[in-house]
């Protein structure tokens, strides 16, 4: 590459460009990478290499305030921000950010935006993640009644440990060890001009909407996601609200006026949220989407959250595309989603 490139990005200060070659002083024998803080020098007095092995063989040293040597600053970066992970795993979610920032030598406003670049998240949904996924794993350890449960996940009362099961998974811990044992739900199977549909509603409202072309398949899923409840099928008053939810995948404009049983994370139901504001006819990105609501780097996550949603339709995942106008996935088929959104297109004009 032409030299004075290199030197422009030295100048400058770059950071894109500190990974791709290191600058050498010949005054002071020191090489450094182009985003270092050292007072720039004077060009005659510089030699730029590629690698900072070539810097090493003609004799320089590695400056001890850009570390040029080694792994670059977005490697070690990355590799710190998985061992984070870890960290938090390690620790069940407990550990503090001024902690974790301290573990890595970094101040914690810097190491939480470092980690929201890398992961996606903030190391506060992260952690709670960690938790709802060990709450997860712990109630599904049926040997130990939950008072037992409670204490050993470190809540010193029940209480607290209800509270907070019920904040991070999204119902009580009795709830979600009977898979919804209390909870009857009535399912109808249906067809539409998208293939089959079942429609599932439990006592606060539709709680499943999921479309497929295979009949069997489409029950033992939502079987697996209620495996302990009891299921109520063809239920005449219920049909009244299935065919409701048809008309409502067949004409895109219907309002849906059903309450919606949503259950997820606190992360999730803010981005349901905010699929429901998208207007019929138009669609938004992931980033879009995680801008909406607050995070902004959060894209990876809120397409997490699109792969969970349980109310095809109801709540408009099939409107989340990519930036650059791909449909990207959808839970119940990618052609679904293009019928979807054609047939709304068409519906606006
Ligand atoms: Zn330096």
């Amino acid at each position: 590459m032409n030299p004075n490139i290199y030197w422009q990005a030295v100048v400058a200060k770059s950071q894109i460009m500190s990974d791709i070659f290191v600058y050498a002083v010949k005054t002071t024998g020191i090489y450094c990478r182009s985003s270092c803080s050292a007072k720039t020098p004077k060009r005659e007095n510089v030699e730029f290499f590629q690698t900072w092995h070539e810097a090493e063989t003609q004799g320089y040293r590695a400056c001890k305030k850009c570390h040029p040597s080694g792994e670059s600053i977005a490697v070690r970066q990355h590799r710190q921000m998985i061992e984070a992970c870890e960290l938090i795993q390690a620790n069940n979610g407990e550990l503090g950010l001024v902690d974790l920032a301290a573990h890595f030598a970094m101040s914690h406003y810097f190491f939480q935006r470092v980690f929201k670049q890398e992961i996606g998240i903030t190391p506060k949904q992260y952690s709670n993640e960690v938790k709802r996924q060990n709450m997860t794993q712990v109630l599904q350890n049926r040997d130990k009644n939950i008072i037992d449960v409670a204490y050993d996940s470190g809540f010193n009362s029940v209480g607290r440990f209800y509270a907070s099961v019920q904040a991070n998974i999204g119902m009580t811990p009795t709830s979600f060890r009977h898979g919804g044992k209390q909870m009857q739900i009535y399912f109808a199977l249906s067809e539409c001009s998208l293939g089959y549909v079942l429609v599932a509603s439990s006592h606060k409202g539709i709680c499943n909407i999921s479309m497929g072309d295979d009949l069997e398949q489409l029950l033992q899923d939502f079987q697996d996601i209620y495996p302990n409840a009891e299921l109520v099928a063809n239920d005449t008053d219920f049909n009244a609200v299935v065919a409701h939810v048809l008309e409502k995948i067949e004409m895109p404009k219907t309002q849906l006026q059903l309450p919606l049983d949503i259950q997820g994370t606190a992360f999730q139901q803010k981005v349901w949220q905010a699929l429901m504001k998208i207007p019929v006819g138009e669609t938004r990105n992931y980033t879009e989407i995680a801008e909406l609501i607050g995070q902004p780097t959060a894209a990876r996550a809120v397409a997490q959250s699109c792969a969970n949603n349980r109310l095809a339709v109801a709540i408009p995942c099939h409107r989340v595309v990519r930036k650059n106008g791909d449909l990207s996935g959808y839970k119940w088929g990618v052609e679904r989603k293009r019928t979807l959104l054609e047939r709304e297109q068409f519906s606006q004009k």
